[in-house]
């Protein structure tokens, strides 16, 4: 039974007694095990869980001497189940580790509107988040609250902010890691270009294990309007919206998606997300105004005003499926003024409330500092349903959208799902009704694009993540009952969707391009005809693969084949 020497923290072998099977079987659950446990083979002999650099340097000087693999595991958010392994490798848990936060005390080089932050990898991002918002600081994340920022760091963390901001990680200023030696070094961009353009992008989890990151972050003080607009804003201005799923109203957000992402001159402030929630989905964790009862019994004589009684019966008092907008504006210049334009924007969102008067559940107007809105935009949960899932993240850099008639589409493919009229109009064996009543979505579609975008311009500073010219990134992650005809449903719903977002007469995107974050499908990074989708070149390859090569010598951070092939042994 492997176990690892001068270890302070505690193991869980694969193969010991009955109890510490049972340990080890608690332990080795993360995100994809739902999906991917038999599939991955995401069952490492031994999962060990430091509780200090040197119990993490003993396990990669141990890992080597025995010629065997480590996965790194933060969050264990990875869709794909890249934070494990199998075999004789073996699985880091530092979910507990290193949960450090703290602003540096520097002589300011960075400017009077940002400040550096020491931050552990195990925190997660709702910590990071409150951490920064006692400070009045702020950086961009992505949405999940759960997800740790050690892998988050490597994937991007794209969200809300994007536009605005650009990713997460084009935040990091330095990362501290164990690399293979067992030597721990601060990897800089001035120090380590290559390095650190290749772990920030290019390959999660395969140069070493990552302890602590510096981070730039953002004075909320240095970007608060100064002049009243209409109504009285002056910005950071923010809409979150709560809608019963309809298709136009569905359709009505898309397109003002669609015309932002077709437009490259939209100014750097605005920033864009459309999501929907399927049936069944603890609503008041993302509006928690809707705890107090009144407001819970105006929201239910709405549902009540808006679906059939024979659908309302059927759903026994749980919450139909919502669409959730988020719409901000941030001023991030001096010139920046919530003006007539800015109000129009929000207006588009407003006014829905005109049209569908049942269906609009609540527009909360966000007036507030961009240390406090960031944390309106956290989806709390640890995953959307407890269920398994067929995932689909799609990019594209079309700025056609809305005349290709992409919000056709996507509507229409989304509507499959969540249109009750399956569920009134057809019967138990149906196909419609079978999906309606197996299947659950989570969707997120964001933009990205435009000339003014941080998230573009943010695309030579010294980072590798990919597909900086996305005008639009969706998510569509279709989770199913368990058991292999639901499965079966899921599957054929995105094959369906495949053929529709990607290929030459798509109306999304022409080429297959997927991000790392997003992962799904065939996950060897180490084929020609995958790795094309997460890459934009072969040149982006190869330098990836010569600094794996070199952080990477003895295969030590290869634990599974989600990996860019070293390029000394690389075929590209
Ligand atoms: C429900 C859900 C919602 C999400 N929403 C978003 C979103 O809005 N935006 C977005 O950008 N992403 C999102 N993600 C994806 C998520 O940000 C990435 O998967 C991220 O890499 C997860 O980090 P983790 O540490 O939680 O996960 P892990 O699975 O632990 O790690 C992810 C990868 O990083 C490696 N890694 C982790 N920690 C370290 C370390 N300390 N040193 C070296 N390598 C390490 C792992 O080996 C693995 O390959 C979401 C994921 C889920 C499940």
């Amino acid at each position: 039974m492997a176990r690892i020497q001068d270890f302070d923290g505690m193991q869980y072998c694969r193969d010991g007694t009955a109890a510490e099977k049972q340990d080890y079987a608690y332990f080795n659950q993360q995100y994809a095990t739902s999906t991917y446990e038999i599939d991955h083979n995401m069952c490492p002999n031994l999962i060990v869980q430091p509780k200090r650099d040197e119990d993490v340097i003993q396990t990669v000087n141990w890992a080597r001497d025995n010629k065997v693999a480590i996965a790194i595991k933060s969050g264990g958010h990875q869709y794909s189940g890249a934070s494990s392994t199998s075999g004789k490798n073996i699985q880091v848990d530092l979910s507990n580790t290193y949960k450090d936060l703290m602003v540096l005390d520097t002589q300011d080089p960075t400017g009077q509107d940002k400040a550096l932050v020491y931050v552990g990898v195990s925190n997660q991002i709702k910590d990071f988040n409150a951490y920064l918002k006692h400070n009045q600081l702020f950086v961009p994340t992505g949405q999940c609250a759960y997800v740790c920022v050690g892998g988050h760091g490597q994937t991007g963390g794209y969200g809300q902010l994007g536009r605005s901001f650009g990713l997460f990680g084009d935040h990091i200023r330095i990362i501290r890691m164990v690399c293979h030696d067992g030597i721990i070094r601060d990897i800089s961009k001035s120090k380590d270009p290559e390095l650190f353009y290749a772990i920030l992008g290019g390959s999660p989890g395969n140069f070493g294990i990552i302890t602590h990151y510096i981070v730039e972050v953002y004075q909320a003080k240095s970007y608060l309007g100064t002049v009243s607009g209409p109504n009285g804003f002056k910005g950071p201005h923010g809409i979150k919206g709560l809608w019963i799923y309809s298709p136009e109203i569905l359709k009505s957000l898309l397109t003002a998606v669609a015309q932002m992402a077709d437009d490259s001159n939209v100014p750097r402030g605005f920033d864009l997300c459309v999501s929907l929630l399927s049936i069944d989905f603890p609503i008041t964790i993302l509006f928690p105004t809707l705890k107090n009862a009144g407001e819970w019994e105006r929201i239910q004589d709405k549902i009540k005003g808006a679906l059939a009684d024979q659908f309302l019966e059927w759903l026994n008092g749980s919450f139909p499926a919502v669409i959730v907008l988020y719409a901000q504006w941030c001023p991030t210049s001096k010139d920046d003024k919530y003006d007539e334009t800015v109000d129009e924007w929000f207006n588009k969102f407003r006014n829905l409330k005109g049209f569908f008067k049942n269906e609009t559940l609540i527009i909360h107007e966000l007036e507030e500092d961009m240390s406090q809105m960031t944390g309106r935009w956290i989806f709390p949960k640890q995953r959307e349903f407890d269920l398994p899932y067929v995932k689909r993240t799609y990019s594209t850099n079309s700025r056609t959208l809305e005349k290709d008639g992409w919000v056709d589409d996507v509507v229409g493919r989304i509507d499959l799902i969540y249109n009750p009229h399956h569920f009134l109009h057809s019967n138990p064996g149906d196909k419609e009704y079978e999906v309606f009543t197996h299947c659950k979505l989570s969707v997120q579609i964001q933009c990205y694009g435009g000339e003014n975008s941080r998230f573009y311009l943010n695309k030579d500073n010294g980072t590798s993540y990919s597909w900086r010219d996305s005008s639009v990134v969706q998510t569509l992650d279709c989770f199913h009952d368990p058991g292999v005809k639901y499965k079966q449903y899921a599957e054929r719903w995105q094959a369906k969707n495949d053929s529709i977002m990607v290929g030459p007469s798509s109306s999304f995107s022409k080429q297959d391009r997927r991000l790392l974050w997003g992962s799904y499908g065939d996950w060897d990074l180490g084929k020609r005809e995958i790795w094309e989708y997460y890459y934009e070149d072969a040149d982006k390859y190869q330098k990836l693969g010569k600094a794996r090569d070199k952080a990477d010598p003895n295969g030590t951070f290869t634990a599974n084949p989600f990996a860019v092939l070293a390029f000394a042994t690389s075929d590209v």
